[in-house]
């Protein structure tokens, strides 16, 4: 598990991009700039770590493109000391990037294969969730509830009710909601049956699958 110059200025560039479209959080671009994706992502696929593309990794799923990453991360308004939920742990680098934040972080996957490896890899580079969970992120975590803020990590048919629910005031749920396309949406928790919802860009991602646990 190295992490070069060679990387460390792959990242800085990376960073520029994200710059360049759009992202201003100085601290999603700090955690960016630390975090060594490569180590993310099969070894074979080491030169293309520092693209601002998504990539596969095992069972059949993907590490999330940086500029996604990014926007979601950004749209969360993360803070020191935030409970966060992560639905779709996957490699773990979105979960990386929520620790370097500095936030609480639960996180579900649904998939075992990832689920252990990334429960493995996570704290060899020093990354300590809360807790990993390998469940069904449709229904949330309730005995963790309330949180600041969610992150759905998959393409999510609908917005599943018990995420909302798990909001506490003020909260933010982030998520990408369509089929084969999705439109990233913000809902903001106003009051106990209130939520503002607010439209981004379109994005994809690997679907939200139902439990097959
Ligand atoms: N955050 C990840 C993105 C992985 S892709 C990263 O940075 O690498 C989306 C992940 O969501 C996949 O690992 C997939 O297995 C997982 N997933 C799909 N449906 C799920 C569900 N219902 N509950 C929890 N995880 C789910």
């Amino acid at each position: 598990m190295r992490d070069t110059f060679k990387h460390q200025g792959l990242r800085q560039q990376l960073v520029n991009v994200l710059k360049n479209k759009g992202i201003t959080d100085a601290s999603v671009l700090a955690a960016i700039g630390k975090i060594p994706r490569h180590l993310f992502m099969d070894s074979s696929f080491l030169d293309h770590a520092y693209q601002d593309k998504a990539f596969p990794i095992a069972a059949d799923q993907t590490i999330s493109q940086p500029y996604t990453v990014a926007f979601q991360t950004e749209l969360m308004q993360v803070n020191r000391g935030d409970k966060v939920l992560e639905i779709g742990t996957g490699s773990g680098y979105q979960t990386a990037v929520l620790c370097e934040i500095g936030a609480k972080v639960y996180s579900i996957e649904r998939q075992q294969e990832l689920f252990k490896k990334t429960s493995k890899f996570l704290p060899k580079l020093g990354y300590r969730a809360k807790k990993l969970i390998f469940g069904d992120g449709y229904k949330g975590l309730v005995e963790q509830a309330p949180f600041k803020s969610i992150i759905v990590t998959a393409g999510a048919p609908f917005v599943p009710k018990p995420l909302l629910a798990q909001l506490e005031i003020g909260g933010r749920l982030v998520i990408p909601v369509g089929d084969k396309v999705q439109t990233m949406t913000l809902f903001v928790r106003k009051g106990p049956t209130e939520f503002d919802k607010t439209e981004f860009g379109e994005f994809r991602f690997v679907p939200l699958l139902e439990d097959k646990n």
